[in-house]
């Protein structure tokens, strides 16, 4: 139940958020970031900026009264410009306790035996890392357009 500010050693979602490159990044306010993952086309990663060690427990009054209106507008983003015909969201917290959720768009081409939640593990096949940035890119501008 610790809680050391911005940083804290050892957490992959830290260290991937001081690493991710800007044209990975959708989405950032004070509280949150929005940023392109597993190079898939249409997913993202949804993170606090704060870390902590205590999951959804650990969330401030203000990242919770934050995140149901930062989820609906990425969504609508991910309808309009991912060709997200659904939207999975998806948070475990087993490895990492840093809040982080994965939103995960899937298009209405997406073969009927790959829907649902065993679809995150189809990551490598639906890897396709330019056009990954290409639908970031609309993500941004449109995420950008509504603030
Ligand atoms: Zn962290």
């Amino acid at each position: 139940m610790s809680e050391t500010g911005n940083e804290a050693a050892h957490c992959s979602i830290c260290e991937l958020k001081a690493t991710t490159p800007d044209e990975s990044v959708v989405y950032s306010d004070d509280l949150w970031t929005v940023m392109l993952v597993l190079d898939v086309p249409g997913w993202f990663m949804i993170t606090a900026n704060r870390h902590s060690d205590d999951w959804l427990w650990g969330m401030s009054e203000q990242e919770s009264s934050t995140l149901g209106p930062l989820i609906h507008r990425v969504s609508l983003a991910a309808r309009g410009e991912a060709d997200a015909e659904r939207v999975y969201l998806m948070g475990f917290g087993e490895k990492m306790q840093h809040l982080h959720f994965m939103l995960l768009g899937r298009s209405g081409s997406t073969s009927a035996e790959l829907r649902g939640p065993g679809l995150l593990a189809h990551a490598p096949e639906l890897a396709d890392r330019s056009e990954a940035f290409r639908v970031g890119a609309r993500m941004r501008a449109r995420l950008a357009s509504v603030s």
